[in-house]
C-alpha cells in the first residue's frame, strides 16, 4: 500500500470511530509521525494532503529542516523527550512542543521563543502509567502544579493541553483506562479555570490504539507506522 492509501485508510478509520463515538470527525487531527523517515516519504505524505507532522529528536530534525522548509503550510511539532540543553534549538525549529515535562524546560523554551519573536504552543506530557522508564510529568506531582501556575507568566508559550504515551499493551483495549485517566486529568485541570491555561488539546493514540483514544476523547492522534510502515531503525 502506498503512503497516500495508508493515509486515506487512517483518516477513514478516524472518521468512522468519531461517528460511532458521537463526536464531530473534524474535532480530531491526524499528526503524521516522521521520525526515521526519509524526505521522499515525508513529501509523499505532504502531497497526499498531510500538513501536521511530528518528530521526536532535535538532532534528526536539524538534518531535515532545510529540506522540509519548502513544504509550505506544513506544521512541525516536537513530540519526543526534550533535554533543557536542546530547548533553544527546538524553539527555533518547531512550531509546537507537545512533550514539555518540566518547568525548567518551559522557562527555557519561553525565553528562546521570546528572543526569536515567535509563539510556541505547548502540551504537558503526562506519564499516565507512572512508569519509571517513561518521561513525562507525574500527574500528582508538584512539577505539574508548578507548570500550571507558571503558565500565565510565559510570554511566548501557550499551554494548550496534555499529551501522553501510555504503557505499551498488546491489546489496544488495555490502553483505554490510561486514555480515560488523561481525559479526566484534563477535565479536572480545566474545571479549575486557571488563568492563562487552555486545556482544549488531548494528544493521545498511536498506530495500534488510536481508535480507542478517539473513543476516550483524543483531539490529536500521532500516527507513524500505520502511515509509513515499519521503521527501519530505532
Ligand atoms: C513514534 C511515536 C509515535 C508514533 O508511533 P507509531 O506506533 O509508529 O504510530 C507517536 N508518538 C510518539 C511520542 C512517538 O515517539
Amino acid at each position: 500500500m502506498s503512503i497516500s492509501e495508508n493515509l486515506n485508510l487512517v483518516r477513514e478509520r478516524m472518521a468512522a470511530t468519531a461517528r460511532r463515538a458521537g463526536r464531530p470527525p473534524n474535532g480530531i487531527t491526524l499528526m503524521a509521525v516522521t521520525k526515521t523517515q526519509p524526505l521522499e516519504r515525508i513529501r509523499e505524505a505532504y502531497q497526499a494532503g498531510q500538513r501536521l507532522f511530528g518528530e521526536n529528536r532535535v538532532q534528526e530534525f536539524t538534518e531535515k529542516i532545510n529540506a522540509v522548509r519548502g513544504l509550505s503550510g506544513a506544521e512541525w511539532h516536537m513530540i519526543g523527550h526534550l533535554q533543557t540543553n536542546k530547548a533553544a534549538k527546538a524553539a527555533e525549529l518547531f512550531q509546537a512542543v507537545d512533550s514539555v515535562d518540566s518547568l525548567k524546560l518551559a522557562v527555557k523554551l519561553d525565553s528562546t521563543a521570546l528572543q526569536l519573536g515567535k509563539k510556541i504552543d505547548v502540551l504537558i506530557e503526562i506519564n499516565i502509567g507512572g512508569e519509571a522508564v517513561k518521561t513525562g510529568v507525574d500527574p500528582s506531582s508538584m512539577e505539574l502544579e508548578q507548570l500550571l501556575i507558571a503558565a500565565p507568566i510565559f510570554k511566548a508559550l501557550s499551554l494548550r493541553g496534555l499529551m501522553t504515551v501510555p504503557p505499551f499493551t498488546e491489546d489496544p483495549e488495555d490502553a483505554r483506562p490510561y486514555f480515560r485517566k488523561l481525559r479526566k486529568l484534563r477535565d479536572t485541570i480545566a474545571a479549575r479555570r486557571l488563568p492563562g491555561i487552555n486545556m482544549d488539546q488531548l494528544s493521545m493514540g498511536m498506530s495500534h490504539d488510536f481508535e480507542i483514544a478517539i473513543e476516550e476523547g483524543s483531539t490529536c492522534v500521532r500516527v507513524g507506522t500505520a502511515i509509513f510502515g515499519e521503521r527501519r531503525n530505532n
